[in-house]
Order: C-alpha cells, then structure tokens, then sequence
C-alpha cells in the first residue's frame, strides 16, 4: 500500500535515535510497517548520522571529509527498501500485535461519548495515553483541542479531517492549539491509533466532566 501521509522528519530522526516515548515509538512504527517509503527514509537517517558521527571523529577535519562522508553515505544507503514487514495472519499492524493480539474484531470496545469507542493501550511511559478509537462509518468524533502533541494511525476505514482524507497506515501528527473534529469515511467504520501528551479540551461540557472516566 502508498501512503499519502508520513511521519516528519523530526519524529522520524527522534525514532531512529531511539528517543522517544514508548507510546509515539508505537505509533511511528505501526505507520512504518506499512510504509515502504518511511522505512527506507529511516534508514537513510541512521545511515547519515552514523556517516556524520565518523566524520565528526576525524581529527583534525580532513579538506574531502564532507565528500568521503557523502561517498560513505550513498555506500551505506541501499538502492533498494528491504523487505521489513514479515506476513502474518491477522489485521493489526506487527507492532501492536504485543500490545492488544493480532484481530481488530476480537477487542472489548468501552463507549466514549455518543458514538466512538475506545480502548486504552497501557504502556511504560508516563508520558503519553495511548489508546484505540472506533468511530462508526460517516460519524464525527467530539469536536476537541489539543494542548500537545497528537498522532493518529488509521488501522481501518479511512479517518476525514477537514479536507483531508487518511487511509489505511497513514500517520496523522497535531500539534499544540489544533481545534479539529474528525470523522470517518462514510463507507466503514474507522479504527485507529491515537497517542497525546496532554487531556484533550472538549467543546461538549458533560465530555468534559467526563474525562477524569475516559482518561482522555
Ligand atoms: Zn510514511
């Protein structure tokens, strides 16, 4: 499958480095193990900053560094993506398989707000919430804001928000101050992965008073 919509740069190099927090690590990888054109741009990071860290350590900095790394790197860089993601039976992404089993139709779903369900995915960080969402086909989520960061990787059905459209393994990042209300497609239900850093503000007020019980 193509993707339409990739990890940024930013949170691909944090990944690579291995900096962060188990519940955004979670999420990168689910959208890499169906994004063939991430993967390859990830090893392509590793590769530049180890090529960097070599030539970093040539003291005193030789005339051709910047051109001996450059040749390094187009060495160390395989023309072709290797095969990552092994087939296996099942419908969830291999990196989540761990965390809630390998069939999307065999979870227990709770209720959150008048139409989406959700499950909450414990992790070890204590940094974000990680959980997964269920939106019926053609209904919105509650219309909300974000204090922090948010990424949502569709798992089933396609998710809508404002005028963009987010298939299957597609990585959704919102930041700080984005008011949005997303939807899913009109044609399935919608399953994805949502993990934030900070509790969403509800335009609805009993969601609000809600929250502390949905621990979102
Ligand atoms: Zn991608």
């Amino acid at each position: 499958m193509t993707q339409s919509h990739h990890v940024s740069e930013e949170l691909l190099m944090s990944y690579e480095a291995g900096s962060l927090a188990e519940g955004w690590s979670l999420a990168v990888a689910t959208h890499l193990a169906s994004c063939q054109a991430c993967r390859a741009r990830a090893r392509q990071a590793t590769a530049v900053g180890g090529a960097l860290l070599d030539a970093i350590e040539m003291v005193p900095m030789r005339d051709d560094a910047l051109s001996a790394t450059l040749e390094r790197i187009e060495t160390l860089v395989p023309e072709t993506p290797r095969p990552l993601s092994i087939p296996v039976m099942g419908n969830v992404p291999p990196p989540l398989r761990p965390y809630i089993g390998p069939d999307l139709d065999a979870l227990a779903w709770r209720r959150m707000g008048p139409k989406a369900q959700q499950i909450l995915i414990p992790t070890g960080d204590s940094e974000t919430s990680v959980r997964l969402l269920r939106i019926p086909a053609g209904a919105p989520v509650p219309e909300h804001g974000h204090r922090g960061l948010e990424l949502t990787v569709v798992l089933r059905g396609m998710l809508i928000d404002g005028d963009e459209c987010f298939d299957v393994g597609d990585i959704e990042e919102g930041y700080d101050g984005l008011e949005h209300q997303p939807r899913a497609g009109e044609h399935e239900e919608c399953i994805c992965l949502a993990v934030t850093d900070a509790p969403l503000r509800f335009k609805n007020p009993l969601l609000r008073l809600m929250q502390p019980l949905l621990k979102i």
